[in-house]
């Protein structure tokens, strides 16, 4: 049985073909810079494989449906294809940003979900309606084959009040929406389940701080197998520092902006979201060349390193308090699975805590997963590999399992 995972971004769309008996990857990719003068498709014949199982095509890419259909070309080329024709394909799992507080469950896509994703369109502006567009071009291209959504704010719809409403005038979020979804939910689900299943315990007898660091970061409170808290708000740009991303800054800061500087609320909101986090401080929004930079003694990626690390030291120490009793805190993503000094840094100095590493583990490298606590201390720490398609794929047989 072979799942198709889309994750149709503003100007990208990401994609992974699975094999859901052998978990293996067939094929996976992404088409970039979508309606940018030169656009790009990079496909694999599966991760790891030689350079003849990769194909780039770069090329204008006027929209998703180009896109789309370059994608489709390719997962049936004779020589790459991963299928002979699309209706091999059992199902496709669609990673949707917001469905808000009514839609969240993993649905099979019909008239009525789309309707419900485009109505959300106002709490997901950037993301919506790139979601949409690959569910409507995914229906074109592949009539016949369902469609499910699997929504990025299922896991932390656990929250309780006190963690999802902002101390705002309460009408704006019984009249606006206006409160805490957060995100990167489908894989703090996959981590807490993972790392129930690693510890050979069962996900409701786990509380756990789970750091998924990636481009994105977000942090989340796991009680009993249940998101007690998230760092993202309404939108991914609340909580930590990212790589382009602000995270909590003083909301005043924003008018006071626009009076100083003339730039409008969408300027400031670009760049909040493009041009701030790691990338404002050093101009690197990637990990590992502001660590070479720092090497060679540059003092602004020293600051952004410092800044990241502490930034999410702090929300660990207030997700000890939210769930008062911690079993282990997991680090995950790109920078969590990779990056032993960011994964010292944010836990250093929190031995009262009952935090301690043990440095020769923390500085190996993770296969599913690892343990990098030392033996004496009382919180376990890990590293666990996240996989948000295989999750999405999962979800998308169990709905249509379900009818
Ligand atoms: P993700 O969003 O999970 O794909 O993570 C992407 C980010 O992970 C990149 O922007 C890098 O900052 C970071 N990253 C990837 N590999 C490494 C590595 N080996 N060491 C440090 N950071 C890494």
């Amino acid at each position: 049985m072979k799942v198709l995972v889309i994750n149709s971004g503003s100007s990208s769309i990401k994609y992974q073909l699975l094999d859901m008996q052998t978990r293996a990857v067939l094929a996976s990719g992404i088409v970039e810079r979508i309606g940018e003068p030169l656009g790009a498709l990079t496909h694999k014949k599966a991760p790891g494989t030689d350079a003849e199982a990769r194909k780039t095509i770069e090329q204008p890419i006027a929209d998703h449906k180009q896109g789309m259909n370059l994608l489709v070309g390719l997962l049936t080329d004779p020589e790459l294809g991963a299928v002979a024709d699309m209706g091999e394909i059992y199902a496709v799992g669609h990673r949707v940003l917001q469905g808000g507080e009514t839609l969240y469950m993993p649905l099979a896509v019909d008239d009525a979900v789309k309707d419900a994703i485009r109505a959300n369109i106002p709490i997901g502006p950037l993301h919506n309606p790139a979601n949409l567009a690959g569910i409507e071009v995914a229906q074109e291209l592949m009539p016949g084959v369902p469609q499910v959504a699997v929504f990025d704010t299922e896991f932390h719809q656990t929250m309780p009040a006190q963690a999802f409403i902002y101390p705002l005038p309460y009408e704006m979020y019984e009249r606006h929406r206006i409160r805490r979804y957060g995100f990167h939910g489908t894989s703090h689900k996959f981590i807490a389940k993972e790392t129930a299943r690693l510890l050979g315990r069962v996900p409701e007898e786990l509380n756990l701080i789970i750091a998924h660091l990636g481009n994105g970061c977000s942090l989340s409170a796991v009680k009993a197998g249940r998101c007690v808290d998230t760092s993202m708000g309404l939108t991914p740009l609340a909580g930590v520092m990212m790589g382009t991303r602000c995270g909590d800054i003083d909301p005043a800061i924003i008018p006071f902006i626009a009076e100083q500087t003339g730039m409008d609320v969408v300027q400031i909101d670009a760049m909040l979201n493009k041009q701030s986090g790691l990338k404002g401080i050093c101009g690197m929004n990637d990990m590992r060349d502001i660590h070479a930079a720092r090497a060679k003694g540059d003092e602004r990626a020293q600051l952004a390193f410092e800044m990241f690390t502490y930034r999410i030291r702090k929300y660990v120490g207030a997700y000890f308090a939210a769930l008062g009793r911690v079993d282990a805190v997991v680090f995950t993503a790109g920078i969590g699975e990779n990056d032993p000094d960011v994964r010292a840094g944010v836990l250093q100095g929190l031995e009262s805590l009952g935090i301690v590493l043990d440095p020769a583990a923390n500085a190996g490298r993770a296969g599913e997963w690892m343990r990098i606590a030392a033996p004496q201390s009382r919180v376990d720490v890990l590293v666990v590999r996240t996989n948000e398609e295989l999750e999405i794929a999962r979800t998308t047989v169990e709905v249509l399992r379900k009818g």
